[in-house]
């Protein structure tokens, strides 16, 4: 009756996850994605180039290997913005690579366009010629994810003031650099560029940033970025951004006026729902852009399912392919789970950050007890070899029960580190397992036993109190 029994809209890791986990299935899968974008912005404007610009980063200035070496030590003198282009355009095309073949040996057809909604179980792909074909499932997954906001009062001109987008098309690494707003990319962004060189200035209307972070871990953060020299104007709002001929003044509703080469505007997403023409399969987005969906990732028509991006918070990679399996899942009547309580929230930021379950101010405000258990990297014989001396790892524990309430990480492998603790804690550990295991030395996993000790001792203490 259909010509496909799954059609699924956008190849980021949504999308993508959906359709092979439908293939696997045994369903007849169709994966909607413009040309040059498979893999989505994920592979080929968001997480991918910008993480591994990142490592470029970190290769090419030596950065962590001046507490060794010296301030002066670096691996190239003069980086340019061609060094990093490389190596990302390099990683991009071997990932485009990888889910292409994916894609291709379970049998999922591609078909090249943007997709519309023609009526409930229709969808119109129009490729680059303007060319419409109709395509017909019993099942539809909407993964479109996001673009980068534009204010309207911004001009933007790819070049002098850019979004994050932007970032990847500059020709040469600007001298100074403003970011507005200190949101993941924006920061993860003005960390990369200050340990170029950039003199980078944060504009935030906020007071704080990351606050959905534990204060402790975001304060190292911003002590190190302004020893980068990054200076942070939290509580301001811009005003307006002026293009001048040698880059841009940013002026503040407070007055300031800041000259920079670059301006990148990191003031969130909007969903990519205009070109879906929603209407006709009866659904809508909001402001924003975004689709409300229910727990199994069902929008309010039963047959068309939302993920990713598209759907809003936590908008990460991560969680946007586990919601694809599972949507998937729910749309060919598999058994599921649901998607799991925990999830791991990475940073990378310069240095990065990791953590998992909740953050001191959360339990102070919720009424909840919990112990610290801090374990720093230079106590670390790992953190000594490496030259991480400011690294640090926070357990948070419940006094009654032993159980790891959150893991804060800061520092070298942060995103990695913290999947031990993640582990810990989904299979209902308690602190005891950590104090009783034995990590490999030299490693940063040992952390873990350094920080159970040290929440052990604590609890010990209070417990001799209360006798
Ligand atoms: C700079 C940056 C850094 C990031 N870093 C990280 C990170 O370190 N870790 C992490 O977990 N997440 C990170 N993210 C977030 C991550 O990229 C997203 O969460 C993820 O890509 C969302 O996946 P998605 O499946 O919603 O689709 P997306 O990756 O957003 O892709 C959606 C796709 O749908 C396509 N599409 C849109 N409309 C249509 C249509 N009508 N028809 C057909 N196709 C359509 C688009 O062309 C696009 O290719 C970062 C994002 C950015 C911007």
């Amino acid at each position: 009756m259909w010509d496909f029994d799954v059609i699924v809209l956008g190849s980021g890791p949504g999308g993508q996850k959906a359709a092979i986990a439908a293939a696997k299935l045994e369903r007849r899968v169709a994966l909607v994605e413009r040309r040059n974008m498979l893999g989505g912005v994920c592979i080929n404007t968001g997480t991918i180039p910008s993480k591994t610009l990142r490592e470029a980063v970190l290769h090419l200035t030596g950065l962590n290997q001046r507490g060794m070496y010296g301030q002066s030590y670096r691996v190239k003198d003069e980086i340019t913005a061609a060094d990093l282009g490389i190596r990302t355009q390099h990683v991009i095309g071997r990932e485009i690579d990888v889910i292409r073949s994916q894609l291709s040996r379970n049998h999922v057809a591609m078909l090249s366009g943007m997709g519309h909604f023609v009526d409930p179980h229709t969808v119109g792909v129009v490729d680059e010629h303007g060319q419409e074909t109709k395509v017909t499932a019993d099942r539809i997954i909407i993964a479109t994810g996001t673009r980068p906001a534009r204010p309207d009062t911004v001009e933007f001109d790819d070049h002098t003031i850019i979004d994050s987008d932007g970032i990847l098309k500059l020709q040469d690494i600007p001298d100074s650099m403003v970011v507005v707003g200190a949101g993941v990319i924006g920061i993860e962004y003005a960390s990369m560029f200050a340990a170029l060189g950039t003199k980078v200035t944060v504009v935030e209307r906020r007071d704080r940033m990351l606050d959905f972070c534990d204060l402790e871990i975001v304060e190292a953060l911003k002590y190190h970025l302004r020893d980068l020299a990054v200076t942070f104007r939290f509580g301001e709002t811009v005003a307006a951004v002026e293009r001048r001929s040698r880059g841009a003044l940013t002026v503040l509703e407070s007055g300031k006026r800041i000259p920079a080469e670059t301006v990148m505007y990191s003031a969130g997403r909007h969903g990519m729902t205009d070109e879906l023409a929603l209407e006709n399969a009866e659904l809508a987005a909001d402001a924003r852009g975004r689709i409300q969906v229910d727990e199994h990732y069902r929008t309010t028509a039963p047959h068309i399912y939302a993920v990713g991006d598209v759907i809003g918070f936590p908008s990460l990679a991560a969680t946007s392919m586990e919601q694809g399996r599972i949507a998937a899942h729910h749309a060919c009547g598999e058994p599921l789970r649901g998607i799991h309580h925990l999830q791991p929230i990475g940073i990378y930021t310069i240095p990065e950050i990791s953590f998992i379950g909740r953050t001191e101010d959360e339990l102070t405000a919720s009424h909840v007890p919990f112990e610290v258990g801090v374990s720093r990297y230079r106590e670390l014989a790992r953190g000594q070899i490496i030259g991480d001396t400011y690294g640090m790892l926070k357990l948070l524990v419940s006094p009654e029960s032993r159980a790891l309430l959150g893991v804060h990480v800061f520092g070298t492998g942060a995103t990695e580190l913290l999947h031990i603790g993640q582990a810990v804690m989904g299979c209902g550990g308690t602190i005891d397992y950590l104090v009783d295991a034995v990590f490999n030395y030299p490693t940063l996993a040992e952390s873990y036993k350094v920080a159970a000790l040290d929440a052990v001792n604590k609890l010990r203490r209070v417990a001799r109190f209360e006798l």
